[in-house]
């Protein structure tokens, strides 16, 4: 947390008669996510985890499966608890007397990831999609002297996050915005955050990509940077050992397989989940040192699509991944996007010639230049590429930067775990 002077500002929302359901079943399943992690926190009266890391790793599946919220919103509720259970612990150790935190007042905690700020309207996330709420406000020439005015008005603040509530006496929404001042002078564990929100003197912001494809056969993930993440033959190669196991034991029709196949299944479910947070950590480790700002990956819609005729587990792989690398950069200052995925495998990352023929399972051939590669590398070069290409064409990127580039290594590719460079690099 910096120390930049913030203000708060009230806000009177307009919403939509049909949405108040979804926001206040927002309400419910956030306070579940506090409420939860406040009683696995305070567990004794001599020992409370305080922890935000502990608890999330503790507690995210389970709330993710638990509610309908984003992974933002899981995420808040968490820390909204081991926030105030940490408050609970400073009071004990000065010999105040508190008890375990207890969340029933209507609230939930929003900030850009889960919601928009614009000129006179929000959005916010819900459980079932965004919803669009107008503000109240005053007429213009009336504002000037109101926080509106001077805060959420002002070039110089910026609106961060803010927290929701309900009047149940008037039946009304409010927003309470929380707005950062942006001149004040940061220090380097803000840097990322400066650089997204401050301009150069040019006026212009650069940023760094990397572009991942994801895979059913080969490399489970390749990165535009050339890097292989996990196998996807392995992981597959281990679910089908599990499910014949599984056939096996259900032949034998017995109560003592049957306690069988419930072990290993749930022994399979904590293996694949914890494979693909060890894979997570790779790519976040890939994008750090690239010095990347953002992941960028396919738009998940076609991922599934891509999958389609992949198992059910495959699908839930590659969702669960891209949710675990969107919950694990929270912590740090990447940002996560998606683009449009057509063509990315046909298209040349050379020279952008585009042909079905130019690939060919897993090697590509460029029918115009000749350029050839691995195909995965080449669809994840496309990715970055064109992410860079709408940033380039005026669209603001999730971190704020305007121009972009895409990470690709010079020199020596750095490839490790069963493939060689040769081989990504055709
Ligand atoms: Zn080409």
């Amino acid at each position: 947390m910096d120390d930049a002077p913030r203000r708060t500002v009230l806000i009177k929302l307009d919403v939509p008669r049909e949405r108040r359901g979804d926001l206040h079943q927002t309400k419910t399943q956030f306070l579940h996510c506090a409420n939860s992690t406040s009683d696995w926190a305070w567990r004794y009266d001599d020992y409370c985890v305080t922890s935000k890391s502990k608890a999330e790793n503790a507690l995210y599946d389970e709330l993710r499966e638990e509610t309908d919220l984003t992974t933002n919103l899981v995420q808040k509720g968490i820390r909204r608890a081991i926030e105030a259970v940490t408050s609970g612990v400073e009071k004990l150790k000065q010999g105040e007397k508190t008890s375990q935190p207890e969340f029933d007042s209507w609230s939930v905690v929003y900030d850009k990831r889960s919601a928009t700020f614009n000129d006179d309207h929000a959005t916010l996330s819900t459980p079932n999609g965004r919803v669009t709420t107008e503000y109240v406000l005053p007429p213009k020439e009336e504002r000037e002297e109101t926080p509106f005015g001077r805060y959420y008005e002002s070039d110089d603040w910026d609106a961060s996050s803010a927290t929701l509530q309900y009047d149940e006496q008037d039946e009304e929404f409010y927003l309470h915005v929380t707005l950062k001042n942006l001149d004040y002078e940061i220090d380097g564990t803000e840097r990322q955050e400066a650089s997204h929100d401050d301009h150069d003197d040019d006026g212009v912001e650069n940023g760094v990509v990397l572009g991942v494809d994801l895979n059913v056969t080969g490399a489970f993930a390749v990165t535009s940077t050339g890097e292989c993440i996990g196998s996807a033959d392995y992981l597959t190669h281990k679910r089908d050992q599990y499910e014949q196991r599984r056939a096996k034991l259900q032949q034998t029709g017995t109560r003592s397989a049957h306690l069988t196949i419930q072990s290993i299944g749930s022994r399979f479910s904590d293996w694949s989940l914890d494979w693909l947070h060890n894979r997570t950590n790779d790519l976040i480790k890939e994008a750090q040192s690239a010095d990347a700002d953002g992941i960028i990956f396919e738009n998940l819609d076609h991922i599934r699509e891509n999958i389609a005729n992949g198992s059910k587990f495959q699908q839930w792989a590659y969702a669960k991944f891209v949710e675990l690398v969107e919950y694990k950069i929270e912590s740090t200052p990447l940002f996560v996007d998606t683009v449009n995925p057509a063509y990315t495998s046909q298209r040349c990352s050379h020279c952008g010639f585009t042909h079905e023929d130019n690939r060919d399972d897993k090697q590509f051939a460029c029918q115009d230049c000749g350029y050839e590669v691995n195909a995965d590398y080449n669809a994840a070069k496309n990715i970055a590429n064109r992410y860079c290409g709408y940033i380039h064409r005026g669209q603001k990127s999730r971190g704020g930067w305007a121009t972009s580039q895409l990470a690709l290594k010079s020199g020596t590719l750095n490839v490790n775990g069963d493939y060689t460079p040769a081989e990504l690099l055709g």
